[in-house]
């Protein structure tokens, strides 16, 4: 299958693209991105077929399915890293929280975040495909947590691979730090940055743009890639444990086949839902994807009123940091899927030149025939911490987000799959603190309350890290990063 550009072509640009070329250099014409051409077909057929499949099983079908020029070997050896999950035989467990409500559970990967789900075997495939054709990558990251740890986790001693990544000093967990400063692999470096996300994001895209920065890669043979959710090779993953959780709710007769069910997604670059709305279009019974925000709400203004406005807003900093989002990249391909290319590139123009774009009501009106939103406050989010722990289950705050979408959103008799996307472990003083206690300065001592107040243990992974040589200290000034990526190179 080949892979399309949202915003129309160029000229410049291919039109088409194989899928390796796609993951390999993500950016299309205008600033737009890569498309699949079509989607396959996973309705009944395809639901029956794979209704005792093992995951990885499920996965590789779905892959085949979108015809992609990656070799079934080196497909399955991607695949095997979801083995060294929790429990190979399950990576995505199912919890029942309610009658008519279950958490699909997507964190049980190295770095307790839903971005190993993608990452993993999207490492390994793009590191293959970057040694078959002789070439060496860099990949650039700037992080608020937890994309960070997970790009560092996949990549580490992967050959033609380099990364490097920049996080905002003092704006993330201790335990997301962590992860990344104590990473050892030798093709991987981490710089702290004096400032905050948006400004460590500035300075990746000012460091990306520059005509000397980039003289320099050339000059090293190296070309740029990047890995986060606008390369389609994480999107494609993430279609997998949307059609996975159906059919789990059929082999634990929650369901019949063909019953529709609801999807409650929290989302920030809309690239996990994004994959529950592929899955729907391909024919999973989805009677509605529900987009859970904080109050960085502007995707709920968009679903609710059809208006996408990042002019008359600040970013406002939460307890669900990786959902602080304003401009939501797969928005995008949406647009695309429902209103083609030039009307897409019409819309990203205008937000891209005024800050925000207006759907009409006919557009607002095929957006929600997928979409629904709803948006929580960060003490909504403490509550229902607080009251499903009481019941034995501990959620992140970002889960979280879902709780009030269930509970608003879903007015039919339908069996809903929350997905957390986190591990309580990541935010830890939030949890505790919304558990009652005052054990919250710092995570090593949240995590030790929660291990002693509650049923939940610390994994080791996440325990291990606090005795961890720090290889990576530096925190620089803006004005170093330049010079240290070069050192590095
Ligand atoms: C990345 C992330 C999200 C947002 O996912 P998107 O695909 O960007 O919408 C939500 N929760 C957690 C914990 C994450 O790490």
């Amino acid at each position: 299958m080949q892979f399309i550009e949202t915003r129309g072509n160029d000229g410049v640009n291919a039109k088409e693209l194989n899928f390796s070329e796609a993951i390999l250099s993500p950016s299309a014409s205008f600033g737009g991105i890569y498309v699949p051409e079509k989607l396959p077909e996973f309705g009944t057929e395809f639901l029956e077929k794979h209704l005792n499949s093992h995951y990885k099983e499920l996965a590789l079908d779905v892959l085949q399915s979108f015809e992609i020029d990656i070799d079934e070997a080196t497909l399955n050896e991607a695949l095997s890293r979801y083995d060294a999950f929790d429990d190979p035989a399950n990576p995505v467990p199912l919890s029942k929280i309610e009658d008519d409500c279950f958490v699909m559970e997507l964190y049980h990967g190295p770095t307790r975040a839903f971005k190993d789900m993608a990452l993993q075997p999207f490492g390994y495939i793009l590191s293959k495909e970057a040694q078959k054709r002789n070439e060496n990558y860099l990949i650039m990251a700037a992080t608020s947590g937890d994309t960070g740890p997970a790009t560092l986790e996949t990549f580490k001693d992967q050959n033609n691979i380099k990364v490097a990544c920049l996080y905002p000093d003092g704006g993330t967990s201790d335990v997301q730090r962590l992860q990344m400063v104590t990473e050892e692999a030798e093709n991987e470096k981490v710089i702290g940055v004096v400032g905050n996300f948006d400004d460590t994001q500035n300075m990746l895209k000012e460091l990306l743009a520059s005509e000397d920065f980039k003289a320099e890669l050339e000059k090293r043979n190296i070309k740029l890639s990047a890995a986060n959710s606008v390369n389609f090779g994480r999107i494609i993953f993430q279609i997998i444990y949307h059609i996975h959780g159906y059919l789990e709710l059929i082999r634990q007769n929650e369901i019949t086949m063909g019953e529709n069910v609801y999807l409650v997604v929290p989302s920030g670059n809309f690239g996990n839902v994004l994959g529950g709305y592929y899955a729907k279009k391909a024919g999973l019974p989805v009677e509605k994807l529900l987009v859970a925000s904080n109050v960085n709400n502007i995707l709920t203004d968009l679903i609710d009123t059809g208006v996408y406005d990042m002019g008359s807003r600040e970013l406002i900093k939460t307890e669900s940091p990786a959902m602080d989002i304003l401009k939501s990249s797969n928005v995008e391909r949406v647009l695309f899927d429902k209103f083609g290319g030039a009307r897409t590139k019409e819309l990203m123009d205008s937000l891209n030149s005024e800050g925000k774009y207006r759907l009409t009501p006919e557009e607002l009106a095929l957006i929600q025939e997928d979409f629904e939103a709803t948006y929580s406050e960060d003490d909504e989010c403490e509550a229902y911490i607080a009251k499903y722990a009481k019941e034995g289950y501990i959620m992140d705050p970002h889960t979280a987000t879902c709780m009030k979408s269930y509970e608003k959103s879903t007015p039919k008799d339908l069996k809903t799959i929350v997905y957390s996307t986190a591990e309580w472990t990541k935010f830890s003083t939030t949890v505790a603190r919304a558990l009652g206690s005052d054990k919250t300065a710092n995570d090593t001592e949240a995590l030790q309350w929660i291990a002693e107040n509650t049923d939940e243990k610390v994994p080791a992974m996440i325990d291990e890290l606090f005795s961890k040589e720090v290889k990576h200290g530096m925190v620089v000034e803006k004005e170093f990063i330049k010079d240290e990526m070069l050192k590095f190179l």
